[in-house]
């Protein structure tokens, strides 16, 4: 019987020691420190169907097949099931026998935390936003539980998690004053950023409202939109909207997330003016624009478990697509784009950091955890920045174009008054030119019959009552037609020249006017002439035709003239006609009376 009795003790000892070598390490809360990060000695059992219940669970971390976080790291990304924690504690200060369990995660649909007590008896306490906000132990935005850990005693730490979201446990236990100490700093920071977020936004609520710049009003979406995905992410959401909407608390991610990028697809069509600049690449926007709102309005049925890691990969996608954008733009000459290009680099730095952490690709820690805040709020400001930058730009740009415009204008104003003046003294010349074409004969160059008429109206109109004599010469050569016959054509316009330079030659010695009557017929006025003057003129006129010797086509050729005069007297009047009806008629009666002879109108009467 004893040595039954001492195998049975033996297999007890041995089960004992064995339970004991799985059974992971407790956790001490050695004095002095007051903050514990669990994930280093955390263990955890990924219970794929979540059927387990909080006996199997405990049973199973007993039995050693609980097993640490790979790498420490407390982030899994998206999952399905239940994962289950486990460590024991023991409190080594007899100080401080209340702690408190922070998951440092806001998202975290289900927690449920058991403490087993070394009497057997277990606590739980519920959490997560599925749970309501009131319920938590300290009004906080990420989930917390009391534990009481008294000193000396080993209390097992059972922590049930199930969630759509981001498997994420980031746990640390937190005396009360570390807690407190914790808290001011967080709310601090995060008061700085969303300080930062809504001083932007009713600054730029001014720029808008002022200005009326589209890319303005699409800052304020994407910032507004941009602000809300944080302030969920964060937990605000949950603590200040939404406290007791479990929907609300899963639906808002995806949605906000797509809000935002539609806001900053638009902002960015706009501030890059793709659709003037690059029509190509506005199509594309436009298209992101579709399937981001597509997205949004299906993430209301789809679960968040769905929706979420789509959306997230979306921001990477959009943020992608604007750096092209704004690589493209650069590429074209566009200014404003560069500091828009770092804006979203920084932000897509950020974001990424982010991202990764929530599929467990990089480890927990205060850049990956705030990556998105920091990079997002020096991508807010220098947005912002870009804005007045693009704006000054756009200013400087206009100026320039009205001023190469006016320029242009005046350059164009200058040319054409100059040609306009050169046009106007061309026409005055050609109108000079054309008034002397229509009162000249075109073979002898001397006035014509036209010119003639308007002369002698105007020199009869100079007279005046009681003025000056006036004589008029008609003068026909004779026998032309046998010279034209005798010598050619060409040897009678030659003639015909030489007599209208000899009648020109007289009358500029007189002060009066030759021209050519018609065919071989002149016409000479003598203002002041009487009828001795002009009988005297006609004369003389006759004498150097009759003497003068026309040399044409070979030949010496002797020309002759009757001439017909009329003088009216001083105080005389009568009409042009009529004087020249006379003169011809003196004319007329110089040819019957031979011909190469001087016969006045007086004599005819
Ligand atoms: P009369 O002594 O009676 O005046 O005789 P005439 O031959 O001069 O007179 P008539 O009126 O018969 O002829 C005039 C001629 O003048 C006829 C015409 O050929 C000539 N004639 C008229 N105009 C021109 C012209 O422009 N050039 C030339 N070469 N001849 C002309
Ligand atoms: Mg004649
Ligand atoms: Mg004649």
């Amino acid at each position: 019987m004893s040595w039954l009795a001492a195998f049975a003790l033996l297999a007890l000892l041995g089960c004992a020691f064995a339970s004991a070598a799985a059974t992971p390490a407790a956790l001490r809360l050695a004095p002095g420190d007051s903050s514990f990060p669990l994930s280093p000695s955390l263990t955890y059992w990924h219970d794929t169907q979540a059927s387990a219940g909080v006996e199997q669970a405990f049973r199973r971390a007993e039995a050693g097949a609980f097993a640490p976080l790979p790498g420490g790291n407390p982030a899994f990304g998206f999952q399905s099931g239940a994962y289950w924690f486990y460590l024991p504690i023991e409190n080594e200060q007899p100080d401080e026998p209340r702690w408190l369990l922070v998951q440092e995660y806001a998202l975290s649909d289900s927690l449920d935390l058991y403490l087993r007590y070394p009497d057997g008896h277990i606590e739980h306490q519920s959490g997560g936003d599925h749970a309501p906000f009131e319920d938590r132990f300290v009004r906080y935005r990420h989930p917390n539980f009391r534990v009481d850990l008294p000193a000396g005693q080993r209390v097992e730490l059972l922590l049930r998690v199930q969630s759509e979201s981001s498997m994420q446990v980031p746990l640390v236990l937190y005396s009360p004053k570390a807690f407190a100490e914790l808290m001011r700093d967080a709310q601090f920071s995060n008061g700085l950023y969303y300080g930062i977020v809504l001083a932007l936004l009713c600054y730029n609520l001014v720029l808008w409202l002022t200005l009326r710049d589209a890319s303005y009003f699409w800052y304020l979406l994407h910032t507004a939109a941009f602000g809300l995905v944080l302030f969920t992410l964060n937990g605000y959401g949950f603590e200040y909207l939404w406290s007791n909407s479990a929907w609300l608390a899963d639906a808002s991610v995806p949605l906000s997330i797509c809000l935002a990028l539609i806001g900053m697809q638009l902002f960015s069509r706009s501030f890059l003016d793709l659709p003037q600049r690059w029509p190509a690449g506005n199509v594309a926007c436009l298209c992101l624009v579709g399937f981001f709102a597509l997205l949004g309005l299906a993430s209301l049925w789809l679960p968040y478990s769905v929706a979420t890691p789509i959306a997230s990969r979306a921001v990477l996608v959009g943020v992608l697509w604007i750096i092209t954008a704004s690589l493209v733009m650069i590429y074209r000459g566009y200014r404003p784009a560069r500091l828009f290009l770092l804006a979203w680099a920084l932000f897509l730095t950020g974001t990424t950091a982010f991202t990764l952490l929530a599929f467990g690709i990089l480890p927990q820690n205060f850049w990956t955890q705030n990556g998105v805040q920091v990079g997002s709020a020096l991508e807010l400001l220098l947005l912002s920045l870009a804005l007045g930058n693009r704006y000054a730009s756009l200013r400087e740009e206009n100026i320039r174009i009205v001023q190469e415009t006016n320029e242009k204008l005046e350059r164009g104003l200058i040319d054409r008054t100059r040609e306009l003046r050169t046009t106007m003294a061309q026409l005055g010349e050609a109108n000079v030119q054309l008034r002397e074409y229509s009162r000249r004969d075109p073979l002898t160059g001397a006035f014509n019959r036209r010119h003639f008429h308007e002369a002698l109206r105007e020199a009869m109109q100079a007279r005046g009552s009681g003025g000056q004599p006036l004589a008029l010469l008609l003068l026909d050569l004779d026998h032309f037609k046998q010279i034209n016959d005798a010598y050619g054509h060409l040897a009678g316009d030659d003639c015909l020249n030489a007599v209208a330079r000899c009648l020109e030659e007289v009358a500029q010695a007189r002060g009066g006017l030759a021209a050519r009557f018609g065919g071989e017929e002149f016409v000479l006025v003598l203002p002041g002439a009487d009828a001795q003057a002009a009988l005297q003129a006609a004369e003389a006129v006759r004498l150097r035709i009759q003497q003068q010797c026309v040399d044409s086509q070979g030949h010496s050729i002797r020309l002759s003239a009757s001439i017909g005069v009329h003088t009216i007297d001083g105080g005389q009047t009568v009409s042009p006609e009529d004087a020249i009806r006379l003169a011809d008629e003196a004319l007329y009666r110089a040819k019957r009376e031979g011909r190469n002879c001087v016969r006045h109108s007086i004599s005819v009467a």
